[in-house]
């Protein structure tokens, strides 16, 4: 069963000395520069990122099962396996062979605007695909504010303890 969130990417960001001020491009930069977040909308791009999976077609927990679940795959030294939703961003980890994707993305994140329309990418309407880009783009934004409100608490934090050290 997969644990929901993800340590590494808490840290992963921790040697990164970002301005407030959000720049064009810093959305998809969060975490790895070098992949094209937009692109994870498909589920052969997501597929594709499963090239190190431990599981293959003989589990339920596979690669062709997590992408078409809107999984790909985010591996870090410390995680691994830790997938992520390209839709509602959830971060899963700590997989077992006979995990299905669907399932253990329903039960961590049940209003997933993907799960919801339980179609993939390619056969939604024009409708359907601009309704779910607007949910993917609110969550990335969520996710990237979140990610900044806390370096602004550690950085405050920090600038706090240094005033009162001045004070003594
Ligand atoms: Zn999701």
């Amino acid at each position: 069963m997969p644990r929901k969130g993800s340590q590494a990417k808490k840290s992963s960001k921790k040697n990164k000395k970002d301005s407030i001020l959000i720049k064009s491009g810093d959305l998809a930069d969060y975490e790895n520069p070098k992949r094209n977040e937009y692109c994870m909308i498909f589920e052969d791009c997501r597929k594709k990122t499963f090239s190190d999976w431990p599981f293959d077609g003989d589990n339920s927990c596979n690669p062709a099962a997590l992408a078409a679940a809107g999984f790909y795959h985010i591996p870090t030294n410390e995680e691994p396996d830790a997938a992520r939703c390209f839709c509602c961003f959830k971060e899963l980890d700590g997989w077992e062979p006979d995990d299905n994707p669907w399932s253990e993305h329903k039960r961590h994140s049940p209003d997933c605007a993907f799960l919801s329309l339980n179609k993939q990418v390619q056969d939604l309407t024009v409708t359907e695909f601009l309704k779910l880009e607007c949910e993917r783009q609110k969550n990335e934004w969520r996710k990237f504010i979140r990610a900044k409100s806390k370096e602004v608490d550690i950085q405050a934090e920090h600038t706090s303890k240094e005033m009162a050290k001045l004070v003594k």
